[in-house]
């Protein structure tokens, strides 16, 4: 088994740099508050770290991660751990983000799992959760039976990124919110070979290189 001391030495690296030297930034933070104006929902994998990938600075981002960067529907029953709509909805009515990014990316282990096994195992949080966007999944079947396995699921990864679009708008203090002008919904893709990130372009409803 491997040490966490990295993490501790990294630690002391990190306080030394910016903490103990009195970083404004952190200070600011401290006594301002967070009040990060846009909000981030990207997948768990290690390779796809917002904050890394985006060069932010601390305060920067609000950021939920789940497996597969999935954004649930709004549900009005009283049962159940909603983490990431408990999120969204501090992120949006208490912090007032004004953009909401959905960020994807290839070679996503969620959806592979949906791709594989329609998440479809018994007793797995992990199949339950992908099958919010099994709708994704039944629409790269139907509409690209030809293609690779490897195709379909880059496919799949950037149409499950519209089904979380579709479903943040079903949060009423989100809907408003698009609709008053003060908070902007985005899809996008990083494609981890090529370095390319993706932005879904509603006018031609095809991702384009941003
Ligand atoms: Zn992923």
């Amino acid at each position: 088994m491997i040490s966490v001391s990295p993490l501790v030495a990294g630690f002391a690296r990190f306080r030394a740099q910016h903490i103990a030297r009195g970083d404004v930034v952190y200070r600011q933070l401290v006594e301002n508050g967070q009040q990060p104006k846009i909000l981030i929902v990207g997948c768990c994998d290690s390779r796809v770290d917002p904050a890394l990938i985006f060069d932010c600075e601390p305060g920067d981002l609000f950021v939920i991660r789940n497996v597969a960067n999935l954004v649930p529907p709004n549900e009005t029953e009283d049962r159940g751990y909603h983490g990431t709509s408990a999120a969204l909805e501090y992120g949006v009515c208490n912090l007032a983000v004004q953009h909401i990014i959905v960020l994807g990316h290839a070679h996503c282990g969620g959806i592979k799992a949906l791709m594989e096994d329609g998440g479809s195992s018994a007793h797995s949080y992990m199949d339950e959760w992908v099958k919010l966007v099994d709708e994704a999944r039944l629409s790269v079947a139907r509409d690209c039976a030809e293609a690779s396995a490897e195709q379909r699921s880059r496919e799949c990864e950037k149409r499950a990124i519209l089904v979380s679009l579709q479903n943040l708008l079903t949060f009423p203090w989100i809907k408003r919110r698009v609709a008053a002008g003060s908070l902007q919904l985005h899809g996008w893709y990083f494609e981890i070979e090529s370095g390319l990130l993706l932005a879904y372009n509603d006018d031609t409803a095809c991702f384009e290189a941003l």
